[in-house]
């Protein structure tokens, strides 16, 4: 861990902690309700200590005891205490001030606190619904398209989210970062493998490891001549925005052509702190995409969903992809009918700018990759005239003769 490095990049600003107002920090943002929780919370700490990474990830909230402090918890939030729920309990004191109240339907409160439906199985679900172990041909790869893979480089999280993908991974062991080994015998299917031209970093989150472990990785990945572009998959700009320090976005920028894949769920994510994050990530250059998971009660009607893609664009983010939700077990509280996802496409198509229209799609159970779906604006052909329908339902013609 790279705790010196922190430090060293604080120091400069001891001072700093006792200004007032107490949001002030000249380093990071701290809203004034984070402070706020800081002091009620964790009354020995500092400012600075608040925008130090580690600290956040050392005093992350990990059992609903500790959760209780600070949240009133409805009867089912509170039975899962002692129950055998699969996904490991982790939230970030950031990500928690931001959760505070009474409310069990409070949307950002949703997605990391569980609830005793998570141990409900209902039809369709499965462990690994996209059969992402049958594609794996060596551990931590998944090779399922032809020209790129997904590399699970740990199974850590800094915040759990409780419809996860990969519950099946992440609960094996919490807190495991792979060890160097590990990473190389994947590294070494990708050299061997010249018709991989795109490695996606995901996990677990990637940018929950110590700067000098993901420049390894990143450093490994392109010495590969034919690894043309690399990829990371991360939440830490929305539950650990601190995380990305100025000696995080440097080394980064040298490994171009990189991107990033945000998980953004809602717009009161879109906070000043992960606002920092996201305009640093984009000022080293590196173009940035949102992957939004549609959740029943959180983000499933077309006003909030434009509302996240508007707050996006905003900080340079660009709304990827919108995922139905995976049928992983005890996910039904969070499924929605797939008719939810085309209506909020179908009320953005037009109606704003197509920068802030994501793919919706389904990443098909069995493991037939993700499948694009679309309102239909195609009627069929009256002879060689295709017939459409634009944005408004009005009817047009394109004459399609050659
Ligand atoms: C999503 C995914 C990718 C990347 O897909 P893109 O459409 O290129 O973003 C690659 N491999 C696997 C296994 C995936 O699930």
């Amino acid at each position: 861990m790279k705790n010196e490095e922190v430090v060293a990049e604080h120091r400069e600003t001891d001072e700093a902690t006792s200004l007032e107002p107490p949001s002030y920090h000249p380093l990071f943002p701290v809203s004034n309700r984070s402070a706020d929780f800081l002091k009620r919370h964790f009354p020995g700490s500092t400012l600075k200590d608040w925008i130090s990474w580690p600290w956040q990830v050392k005093n992350s909230f990990t059992s609903v005891d500790q959760l209780s402090t600070f949240l009133g918890l409805s009867e089912s939030e509170a039975a899962t205490a002692g129950s055998d729920v699969q996904l490991p309990l982790r939230i970030t004191p950031y990500f928690a001030s931001l959760l505070e109240g009474n409310d069990p339907f409070h949307a950002l409160r949703r997605t990391v606190v569980p609830v005793i439906q998570e141990l409900t199985m209902s039809p369709g679900e499965s462990e690994d619904p996209l059969s992402e172990m049958d594609h794996s041909p060596v551990p931590q790869l998944v090779h399922r398209y032809p020209d790129r893979v997904l590399f699970l480089v740990t199974n850590f999280c800094s915040t759990y989210c409780r419809y996860c993908t990969r519950t099946h991974i992440v609960s094996q062991q919490e807190k495991a970062h792979s060890t160097r080994k590990q990473w190389d015998v994947a590294i070494e299917y990708i050299r061997n493998h010249p018709e991989i031209r795109d490695v996606l970093l995901s996990g677990g989150d990637p940018l929950t490891l110590p700067d000098s472990r993901l420049e390894y990785l990143l450093s490994q990945l392109r010495a590969i001549p034919h690894v043309e572009i690399l990829r990371i998959g991360t939440k830490v700009p929305v539950v650990l925005p601190m995380r990305i320090t100025r000696s995080l976005t440097s080394m980064l920028r040298k490994y171009h052509p990189l991107m990033i894949s945000i998980h953004f769920t809602h717009p009161d994510e879109v906070t000043p702190e992960t606002a920092e994050a996201c305009n640093r990530l984009a000022d080293a250059g590196i173009p940035l995409g949102s992957q939004t998971v549609l959740l029943h009660g959180i983000n499933d009607t077309p006003d909030i969903y434009k509302s996240l893609a508007h707050k996006l664009l905003k900080v340079r983010v660009k709304p990827y992809y919108l995922y139905q939700c995976d049928p992983i077990p005890g996910s039904s509280h969070f499924r929605t009918p797939v008719e939810s996802g085309l209506e909020i496409i179908r009320n953005l198509r037009g109606f704003t700018s197509g920068y802030a229209v994501p793919h919706y799609v389904i990443d098909a159970p069995g493991g037939g990759g993700k499948i694009p779906l679309l309102p239909n604006y195609v009627e069929g052909y009256d002879g060689k005239d295709l017939l459409l329908k634009n944005y408004e339902g009005r009817s047009f013609r394109y004459p399609d003769y050659l």
